[in-house]
């Protein structure tokens, strides 16, 4: 594995410079790279403070332009008579400045935006797409959805509904006969097949949307009696996010190609086929079908799709569809990383004591000693055993009221002192593997950094279901890293740690990283957080969304900050839970006759800190 995987999951848009920093190289080409340390130093002399949200619009282009491409390329080498068009799903990440990096990237694509709920539908009908770019909507509707989307077409957008449920349809025809409008149409099909990983109950008998072949079939006479059949354009279906395996893919797409070719027999003309997204990301960088890894290229998922297709059709003799998709993760996920500081080190194997006996101490105490003195590479299974037994010796010594406070501190001094050496043997190279009842050890003895920022807010599905995010640091990667560490964020709950990191080979319960040094920042990035996270985040302890600096590389590994978005403020995070901020910079002190300088003093501070971002302030140490 390279440094921290960088190589393998960084997929050419990171790297590491001479000088042991973290680089972006924002279109994947070696030649045009910039040193992101310089990009947080820059940030932090104009007050902008950790944690921090980089944005590389670049990256958002380059990656809608892979996707194309790799369709186009499917498409040229097969002689497909169809074409490709994408829509970018609004929900993966609806920030306006990546939305419009997509829209711009995607223009000369035709490029269009699907939308799942009414105010994702206001912002897809608001950008600036190509004429011939569609805009899918996906998901529950009610009437005024339908309203929406159906007064869009009328005004000359193509706006896809795609009919999720059956109760949806006679609320389409409703409300197209009385805008007098022809609706354009898809049908979503429940596929038997499904995808993998975490996300594969999206597919199936029993997901949530689609409809199954009876009602299907049940959709297209409705629509035929009432003289619509010609507004069906689109069969659409989804097998979930995150297909971590290609033969997924595979499978469904014979199965939606076949399902396509007999509905097109049948007389519906169908135009499209919308495969959904499911492009997956290779977040641990080791191609495998684990949850957080997939075993395929966007070049070989666009190449199944295509040759798939073309052959279900050729033995179905019928023309070939035109190809949608709607990959989410695959476009946002590389855009983005969270840079944090380090603030601290829990370990509670550390002491500043060394524990010298003179002899005259309680035997517990020169038994712990001698377990200490005596622990090595190649005892230390018995050892670790005595010391253990000793320490529960000396508590209950202690309970009975024979031991003193003093020998109390001494008896727990000694046994860190132990556990320490015993983190010191694991991290021999020369131990080929740490016996299974010690692991759990080796985790518990790994230090505890803290990061200042909210894993709730800036990676909740690490929390959530698991999902694994590259983690490096992006300095000082020229200096062996000394010590195993998890990480702990800043908010008051326990879940909020990172205890999972990525390897190619396993998941890893620790990260190597470098002794903070005092007075020096170190500073942590949390990679391929562009997707999902930012919405999904959450204020929990009314931590809010950090602060974002969008960045564009320039030759001569030059950068320009185009826009710093301030996080979320104290008054912000409170309002948003119902609080008059005013009333509770008054409230201290509002209930008290007489001023007092401690009460005004207060008040002073509550006033300024309103407008401040609600982390921690790094200025201060
Ligand atoms: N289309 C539909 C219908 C979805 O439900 C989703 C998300 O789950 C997507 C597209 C986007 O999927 P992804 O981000 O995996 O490409």
């Amino acid at each position: 594995m390279s440094m921290y995987g960088v190589k393998e999951w960084g997929y050419g848009f990171f790297g590491v410079n001479s000088k042991g920093h973290l680089v972006v190289h924002p279109t994947r080409d070696e030649n045009l790279s910039c040193d992101v340390f310089d990009i947080v130093q820059h940030l932090r002399k104009k007050g902008v403070d950790t944690p921090l949200i980089l944005r590389f619009p670049q990256i958002l282009a380059a990656r809608v332009t892979e996707l194309n491409e790799a369709f186009h390329k499917a498409m040229r080498e097969y002689d497909y008579a169809g074409s490709y068009q994408g829509v970018y799903p609004v929900k993966t990440n609806q920030i306006k400045e990546v939305v419009d990096q997509v829209v711009k990237a995607g223009y000369k694509y035709r490029y269009g935006l699907e939308a799942g709920s009414k105010p994702e539908l206001m912002i897809a009908l608001s950008m600036n797409l190509h004429p011939d770019a569609l805009v899918t909507c996906n998901g529950y509707k009610d009437e005024t959805f339908m309203r929406m989307a159906l007064l869009a077409r009328k005004a000359g957008r193509n706006v896809l509904i795609t009919v999720e449920k059956m109760t949806e349809l006679p609320m389409i025809l409703k409300v197209a006969r009385e805008l007098k409008v022809e609706p354009l149409l898809g049908l979503r099909f429940k596929l038997n097949a499904m995808g993998s990983g975490k996300w594969e109950s999206s597919a199936g008998d029993h997901s949530k949307f689609g409809l199954n072949t009876q009602e299907l079939l049940e959709a297209v006479e409705t629509l035929e009696k009432k003289g619509l059949l010609d507004s069906v354009v689109e069969l659409h279906f989804h097998i979930g996010s995150q297909i971590t395996d290609i033969r997924r893919v595979k499978t469904a797409m014979k199965e939606a190609t076949r399902m396509y070719a007999k509905l097109y027999k049948r007389g519906v003309p169908l135009k499209y086929l919308n495969v959904g997204g499911g492009l997956g990301v290779d977040y641990d960088g080791s191609r495998t079908t684990f949850s957080s890894s997939m075993n395929y290229t966007i070049d070989e998922y666009a190449s199944d799709v295509v040759y798939t297709t073309q052959d279900v059709c050729a033995q179905e003799q019928v023309p070939v569809p035109n190809l949608l998709s709607e990959s989410g993760r695959a476009i946002a996920a590389f855009h983005e990383v969270v840079v944090v500081d380090i603030i601290g080190l829990i370990d509670t194997t550390h002491t500043k004591y060394r524990v010298e006996l003179t002899g005259n101490e309680p035997q517990v105490l020169k038994e712990l000693a001698y377990t200490r003195d005596n622990l090595s590479v190649k005892n230390f299974a018995e050892m670790y055993h005595d010391a253990i037994t000793q320490k529960d010796e000396l508590i209950t010594l202690f309970n009975l009221g024979y031991l003193s406070l003093d020998d109390r501190a001494k008896g727990e001094i000694l046994f860190w002192e132990v556990c320490r050496k015993l983190s010191k043997i694991f991290s021999y190279k020369s131990l080929k593997y740490i016996p299974e009842e010690f692991q759990d050890l080796s985790k518990s003895l790994a230090d505890k950094l803290i990061a200042n920022f909210s894993l709730f807010q800036s990676m909740p599905d690490h929390w959530a279901i698991d999902q694994l995010f590259p983690v490096m640091p992006i300095h000082r990667l020229k200096e062996k890293p000394t010590i195993s560490a998890t990480l702990c964020d800043i908010t008051c709950d326990s879940d909020g740690k990172m205890e999972k990191f990525i390897d190619l080979k396993d998941v890893r319960d620790e990260i190597s990283l470098h002794e903070p040094k005092g007075g020096e920042p170190y500073y942590l990035a949390f990679f391929l957080t562009g997707a999902y996270q930012d919405i999904l985040g959450m204020r929990h302890n009314l931590f809010g969304a950090p602060t974002e600096a969008h960045v564009v590389v320039n030759e001569d590994e030059d950068f320009k900050v185009q826009q710093i978005i301030p996080g979320d403020t104290m008054d912000h995070v409170l309002r948003s839970v119902h609080y008059d901020p005013d009333e509770l910079v008054e409230g201290p002190t509002r209930r008290r006759q007489n001023k007092s300088d401690a009460g005004e003093a207060l008040k002073a501070l509550l006033t300024q800190q309103r407008s401040l971002p609600t982390y921690l302030d790094t200025n201060e140490r």
